[in-house]
C-alpha cells in the first residue's frame, strides 16, 4: 500500500525531470489529456519538406458531441497558413491533433506523407515548435528560460535568438540583463514579452514546422509590430501554421482556412476570401468596424 504511491511519485518525478529539457512535454503534462499511446510498431517521423495534410479529419472529446467534421486541407512545405473562425470553431483543437495530444476519431493527419498516428509522439513533437498564446516562464533567469528551446545552445546562439525575437532592447533595460530572474518569483513579463521569449525559444529549436497561437488579449501596437516582425523572421524557410484572432495580422498568409462549427467553411488568400463575400468577409468587416470605433474613442 505504501509502495504504490511512492512508485507513482517516482514516476511523476522522472516525467517532470525528463520533461524540463523539452518545453512542449511540460505543456503536455499540464494539459493532462487522456494518454495517447504510441503504437507498438510506431516509427520515427522523418521531415524533409514539412508538408502537413489533414485528410477528412473528424474528432470528438466526448462521443456525444462531434467537434471536428470532415476537415481537409494542405499546408504546403514552407508556406504560411492561418486558421481563423469564431470562438469555439475548433482552431485550437486542430493544433492539439497536429501535436498528437489526441488522435483523430476519423481520417488522418500526415506530415510529409507519414500518418502521424503511426509515428512516435516524441518524434512528432520534436519537429514542431509551438508559440502558445500564454507562455509558461520558469523561476529562473531570462537566459535559462530561453535555453529551454535547446539545452546545449551556446551564449552566442541565445543572444542571436534574443535579437531575432526583438527582445534585445528589453533585455538591455533589465537590471541584470539576461541574468535577471523572471517568473512568478521574479520579474513578471507582459503578455507580449512572454510571447517573444517563446519566439526566442523556438528560434533556438529551429523546428521545420512552427505553430503560433496569437494572443487574444490585445497587445499594444508596438508589441504587436515587434512580434509580427519576429515571426516573419522565424517563419522564413519553415512551414508555419498560425491561429489568428485579428485578421489584420494574417492578410499576407499563403492560405487562410476559415473554420465554422468544426468544419472548413472557406479557404483561400485574403483577396480570394473577400471576393467570396462569405463568412471571412463578414468577420473582416466586423473587425474593421470595431477597429474604427476603437480609434474614434
Ligand atoms: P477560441 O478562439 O475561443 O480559442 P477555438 O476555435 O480554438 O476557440 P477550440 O478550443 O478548438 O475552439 O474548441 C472547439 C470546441 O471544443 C469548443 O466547443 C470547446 O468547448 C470544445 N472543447 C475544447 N477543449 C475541450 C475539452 N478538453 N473537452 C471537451 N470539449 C472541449
Amino acid at each position: 500500500q505504501i509502495f504504490m504511491p511512492l512508485n507513482f511519485l517516482g514516476f511523476v518525478y522522472r516525467e517532470i525531470r525528463g520533461s524540463l529539457a523539452n518545453i512542449e512535454n511540460l505543456f503536455d503534462l499540464l494539459e493532462k489529456p487522456p494518454k495517447i499511446l504510441d503504437k507498438d510498431d510506431a516509427t520515427e517521423l522523418q521531415v524533409s519538406r514539412g508538408e502537413i495534410r489533414f485528410n477528412e479529419v473528424g474528432f470528438y472529446y466526448d462521443e456525444k458531441r462531434q467537434i471536428l467534421k470532415n476537415v481537409s486541407f494542405t499546408v504546403k512545405a514552407g508556406s504560411k497558413v492561418a486558421v481563423v473562425g469564431e470562438s469555439g470553431a475548433g482552431k485550437s483543437t486542430l493544433v492539439k491533433l497536429l501535436f498528437r495530444f489526441y488522435d483523430p476519431s476519423a481520417g488522418h493527419i500526415s506530415i510529409d506523407d507519414q500518418d502521424i498516428a503511426k509515428q512516435t509522439q516524441a518524434s512528432v513533437r520534436q519537429q514542431i515548435g509551438i508559440v502558445p498564446e500564454d507562455t509558461v516562464l520558469f523561476n529562473d533567469t531570462l537566459y535559462e528560460n530561453i535555453r529551454y528551446g535547446k539545452p546545449e545552445a551556446s551564449d552566442d546562439e541565445i543572444n542571436q535568438a534574443i535579437k531575432l525575437a526583438h527582445l534585445d532592447e528589453f533585455v538591455d533595460r533589465l537590471p541584470n540583463k539576461g541574468d535577471t530572474q523572471v517568473g512568478e518569483r521574479g520579474l513578471k513579463l507582459s503578455g507580449g514579452e512572454k510571447q517573444r521569449v517563446a519566439i526566442a525559444r523556438t528560434i533556438l529549436k529551429r523546428p521545420p514546422i512552427m505553430v503560433f497561437d496569437e494572443a487574444t488579449s490585445s497587445l499594444d501596437s508596438q508589441s504587436e509590430q515587434a512580434i509580427l516582425s519576429a515571426l516573419r523572421e522565424i517563419a522564413k524557410g519553415h512551414t508555419s501554421f498560425m491561429i489568428a484572432h485579428r485578421l489584420s495580422t494574417i492578410v499576407d498568409a499563403d492560405n487562410i482556412i476559415v473554420m465554422d462549427q468544426g468544419s472548413v467553411a472557406e479557404q483561400g488568400s485574403h483577396e480570394e476570401l473577400l471576393a467570396l463575400n462569405g463568412l471571412y468577409s463578414r468577420l473582416w468587416q466586423a473587425q474593421q468596424k470595431n477597429q474604427a470605433q476603437i480609434e474614434e474613442n
